[in-house]
């Protein structure tokens, strides 16, 4: 796939803003925090095309990345930040919502959580979100640079239970710090655009 031409073309607060072309188009949904903004910079190969910041939260757009003309990533907001007000989060929840709901283009929702942790029930709630628009779930365990090969396996049987994955589900651990998945996601990628 060629990274050339990557660029942020919309972030969206509503739907009438999303970007009017027929690509298709990946998600990428998780609580704050979780680390989408890195894996985005990483997948893109880009420093600070999405931003990165230790204080999470700060997403409440829905950014549409186009990658040379092929196809779009979307970057849903984080959910799940406990200090955000619950007007906001039903704001963001109603966003996320509707694009599930309206976006023909979309292939599919990849739910990142954190290889370290226990997916929350949000985990679990935006997962039945997902199943129900997608044919099968796409998990990519984060930060999978902080646990030992011994832990990881630990964990990700954990995830896989948790999130009840199963049959076609896939599950990719990832690093942005080395790089841990970038291969085995773009041959993800080249399945779903049948390149
Ligand atoms: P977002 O809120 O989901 O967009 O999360 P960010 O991308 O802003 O990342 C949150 C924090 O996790 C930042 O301090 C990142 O540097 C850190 N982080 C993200 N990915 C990784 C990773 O693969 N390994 C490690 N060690 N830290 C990461």
């Amino acid at each position: 796939m060629n990274l050339n031409n990557v660029s942020l073309t919309v972030s969206a607060v509503d739907m009438k803003q999303y970007p009017k072309t027929n690509f298709k188009e990946i998600a990428f949904a998780g609580r704050s925090n979780v680390g989408k903004s890195s894996l985005i910079n990483k997948l893109l190969n880009r420093k600070s095309l999405a931003r990165v910041s230790s204080k999470p939260g700060k997403t409440a757009t829905i950014n549409f990345y186009n990658i040379d003309n092929t196809m779009n990533f979307v970057d849903l907001p984080g959910y799940g930040y406990a200090k955000v007000s619950k007007a906001e989060k039903k704001k963001w929840a109603d966003m996320i919502e509707t694009y599930l709901n309206t976006r023909e283009q979309l292939c599919q929702v990849i739910l990142l959580v954190d290889s370290r942790h226990t997916p929350t029930e949000n985990d679990i709630t935006m997962l039945r979100y997902i199943r129900a628009c997608c044919e099968r779930a796409v998990v990519i365990a984060t930060k999978c640079d902080k646990l030992s090969a011994s832990q990881l396996n630990e964990h990700l049987s954990d995830i896989i239970k948790t999130l009840s994955l199963s049959g076609d589900d896939i599950i990719i651990p990832f690093s942005t710090v080395n790089g841990t998945g970038v291969e085995e996601f773009y041959a993800y990628i080249e399945e779903v655009l049948e390149i």
